[in-house]
């Protein structure tokens, strides 16, 4: 089949044929087109190199085309591309076994797999109502948990919310964002929140809450030590169960753990991951302890392509290769050295106001005043452009979008950080003048 990569192709045929909303969410004033990507590296269609910053959306965790991945996958497609849950297959198996490890020791955990993330965050809700009885359910204020009905349910940043019926019994609690949450730095008068949330906007009675351990569309916001292990015992307390988003933070990203959640020492008992497990190939699953997940046995809840074996074995060599290759380790030591420069960089650029992040998931926030905290949304577009001119592929996010994420590949090397902060040193001396 022929394939036209002019731009004007590309984008008279989005125009015409793709939907409004699935047109609008672009990073770029100009399209960019994405051709090929190896490793920590993508290229354009005239074979322009960036540095992929934002791994694709952070689904890109042990490299574009992997060598290990590529293979599974495409061995598994050659042998048998799907059968669905009807049948049985070994690599589906023993992926969830290998997943399940991956989850705290002492408890039993079981996989149900979905697609996307989205549909397991709406299956992580059911089964919170489910297994609880309870319906009223607990989320942060600029959290993003996908798409679907169930997920914009519980998704506070507007821009992602249709003004539609969302699901009823969702309370929003303030983020306690250490930079600019309503309340400051801390963390106890955010947990108040949460007692004020279930006394006053509640039944008393919770179903859970929801938590992404570092917040991705909310701006890159990681939430502090003691709050989740705070509000956790709070949710308990009210009858509930405690979900935890790793969509993007996990899979190792964050460098310390393996699962974001492990470095606030607080065991869910619902976990949802995507994105990173699959290495850009579509595989999400809702992780869950036996006893809560087999409260929904009474139901068939069937995804066609849950547990798909092509998926599962990309997810195999995910694991395996994150474990040989010490991408964690890697996230961290990378990562630390990435923040540090950046915060060499804030000291250079009065515009920086923030730097922030775990491993490698980090962000830059534009400010116009740093007293005042004033977002500063045109100059951050201003030198986000500019960072595209010099060969950086990232993303702007936040309620004010005014913060640069970067969630680059795990396997982006030493050497890349030099590379990332020269065209970054670039980008903002050229806004500067
Ligand atoms: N949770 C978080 C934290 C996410 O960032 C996303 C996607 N950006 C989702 C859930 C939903 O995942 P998906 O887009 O695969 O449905």
């Amino acid at each position: 089949l022929a394939i036209d990569w002019s731009t004007q192709g590309i984008v008279d045929r989005r125009n015409r044929f793709y939907s409004a909303s699935q047109r609008k969410f672009v990073p770029y004033k100009d399209p960019l087109i994405i051709k090929r990507g190896r490793g920590q590296y993508v290229w354009d269609e005239q074979d322009r190199k960036y540095i992929d910053l934002l791994g694709m959306n952070l689904c890109i965790s042990v490299g574009h085309a992997h060598p290990r991945v590529v293979k599974a996958a495409s061995e598994q497609v050659a042998e048998l591309t799907h059968c669905t849950t009807m049948f049985y297959h070994p690599v589906p198996a023993q992926y969830a076994e290998e997943l399940a490890g991956t989850m705290p020791a002492g408890h039993e955990w079981v996989v149900h797999f979905t697609n996307s993330g989205a549909e397991a965050i709406d299956l992580a809700l059911l089964m919170a109502r489910s297994h609880t009885g309870n319906i009223d359910m607990l989320a942060l204020a600029s959290s993003y948990h996908g798409a679907t009905f169930g997920a914009q349910s519980v998704t506070g940043i507007a821009g992602f919310r249709h003004s539609v019926p969302q699901l009823g019994g969702v309370t929003f609690v303030p983020e306690p964002n250490q930079y600019r949450g309503i309340h400051g730095e801390g963390v106890e008068p955010y947990l108040k929140e949460i007692d004020r949330a279930i006394a006053t906007s509640t039944s008393g009675r919770l179903a859970g809450m929801i938590v992404e351990p570092v917040q991705g569309y909310g701006g890159i916001v990681p939430i502090p030590e003691g709050y989740i292990a705070g509000a956790f015992e709070r949710v308990r307390a009210a009858g509930g169960l405690c979900i935890i988003d790793e969509v993007q933070s996990g899979v190792g990203r964050t460098g310390e753990a393996f699962w974001s959640f492990e470095s606030h020492g607080v065991v869910p008992d619902i976990v949802v991951v995507a994105k990173g497990v699959g290495n850009g190939i579509p595989l999400g699953a809702v992780i869950a302890t036996r006893e809560v997940a087999e409260t929904m046995a009474d139901k068939f809840l069937f995804h066609t392509y849950g547990a798909n074996p092509v998926a599962c074995a990309a997810g195999r060599a995910v694991l395996k290769v994150m474990r040989e290759e010490r991408l964690q380790e890697n996230a961290r030591t990378v990562g630390g050295a990435l923040r540090t420069r950046l915060e060499d960089l804030k000291e250079r650029y009065p515009i920086i106001g923030d730097v922030r992040g775990r491993g490698l998931m980090l962000a830059i926030e534009l400010v116009r005043n740093r007293a005042t905290k004033e977002p500063a949304p045109e100059e951050t577009l201003a030198v986000f452009e500019e960072t595209r001119r010099n060969g950086l592929v990232a993303s702007r996010s936040g309620p004010y979008r005014n913060v640069i994420r970067m969630c680059p590949p795990l396997c982006l090397a030493m050497a890349d950080v030099d590379d990332v902060l020269d065209r970054f040193e670039r980008s903002f001396a050229a806004i500067a003048r």
